[in-house]
């Protein structure tokens, strides 16, 4: 089971310890632009609970939660105007994912046709 570092830079965003540039939030979630985007629209939205991966999410987190952190990434795409050309959502996790960021987050990619699936 995945150990969650309570000091892990999304922690801090969320208790306010670091500014975000905030593009929703709710009960469950917040959304704020990637600060190195990779695409023209880059957001990664969080839920308001200390997971690490979706494993642990899925497993761990009451159903309100769950439920609240799946519709607000529909509410953040929608909202950043990505639903008429399409976007992207993608979650690294572990070290294969090269994931960064110990708190689980997912990357909205949108703005610009986004290629293959995966880089080689
Ligand atoms: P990952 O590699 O999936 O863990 O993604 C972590 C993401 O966090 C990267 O895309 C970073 O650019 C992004 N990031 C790092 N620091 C900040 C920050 N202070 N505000 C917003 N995004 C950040």
């Amino acid at each position: 089971m995945a150990i969650y570092d309570k000091d892990n830079l999304f922690a801090k965003i969320l208790r306010g310890e670091i500014p975000c540039n905030k593009v929703y939030e709710d009960d469950y979630a917040l959304a704020f632009h990637d600060i190195n985007p990779q695409a023209p629209t880059h957001v990664l939205v969080i839920p308001k609970g200390e997971y690490v991966s979706w494993i642990d999410f899925s497993a761990n987190a009451p159903a309100d939660l769950m439920a609240g952190f799946i519709r607000a990434v529909g509410v953040a795409a929608r909202e950043l105007g990505l639903e008429k050309d399409g976007y992207r959502i993608l979650a690294n996790t572990g070290g294969d994912a090269n994931q960064v960021v110990p708190h689980l987050h997912i990357h909205i990619f949108g703005g610009k046709n986004l290629g293959p699936m995966l880089a080689s």
